[in-house]
């Protein structure tokens, strides 16, 4: 049983490796830390040409991806027609999160009386480090409102419900679960298609854990980088590890 699952892992890895660097865009190590740019790479789409609802019109995900997000959003619409679904945000890449770290950074500096270790445990409750996003992988987007109340209710509640029931069908999960001790809050609005996304991971934690990453990052607090990247990358929900 766990040879089988060896094995089929192996060819996967192999079939999902040869895809995103088909063309010798880039190099693992890069594509892994969200350093390239994906609006020219070719496998990512932008998601409004296909007709996925978005809140911006510079939205990325790799094809694949797209392509199942768009069938799950026409089945939603079909069970639920009233229902108001868009993807806030997809594709985001390293220097993206780089300005949002050192933003975030800068504007807890006074209020944690510049303790670097305060300051980075409270971005991290719901942002990335740089070379940390699972936005770096094409495969995971925020949808509607980053608000978790917003899901409580209403419009926010019918898809909620919607997704915690059909996401699965397509490959989508949500990583920002409860029930975990460690890692991020709670986002109701963070999916992922973790068919792909699962193999970045494990491929992620191997370069990280041979400290390929180690030149290539550069922001405030990269010093936290060794403490809290690993855990942060993987205190995540277990169905998406599936
Ligand atoms: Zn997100």
């Amino acid at each position: 049983m766990i040879m089988k699952f060896a094995i089929r892992f192996f060819i996967l890895n192999l079939l999902f490796f040869k895809t995103i660097f088909s063309q010798n865009y880039l190099q693992e190590r890069e594509f892994l830390i969200g350093q390239f740019e994906f609006s020219k790479h070719p496998d990512f789409i932008n998601i409004k040409q296909i007709g996925i609802p978005v809140k911006r019109n510079d939205l990325f995900l790799q094809k694949e991806v797209a392509e199942q997000l768009l069938k799950l959003y026409q089945q939603l619409k079909k069970d639920l027609p009233n229902a108001e679904f868009w993807v806030t945000s997809a594709t985001r890449n390293y220097w993206h999160q780089k300005q949002i770290w050192e933003n975030k950074w800068n504007q807890y500096q006074k209020q944690y009386k510049n303790d670097p270790q305060q300051i980075a445990t409270k971005i991290l409750e719901y942002s990335s480090m740089p070379a940390t996003s699972r936005h770096h992988w094409g495969t995971d987007f925020d949808i509607n409102i980053l608000d978790n109340s917003y899901y409580e209710r209403g419009n926010g509640k019918m898809i909620y419900e919607w997704l915690k029931k059909n996401a699965k069908k397509y490959g989508f999960c949500m990583p920002y679960n409860e029930n975990r001790n460690t890692g991020y809050r709670l986002e109701k609005w963070h999916w992922s298609y973790y068919k792909l996304a699962k193999i970045y991971q494990q491929k992620w934690n191997e370069s990280f854990q041979n400290n390929l990453f180690d030149s290539k990052i550069d922001f405030i607090g990269k010093e936290f980088f060794k403490t809290y990247a690993f855990i942060y990358v993987n205190a995540i929900n277990t169905e998406c590890l599936e």
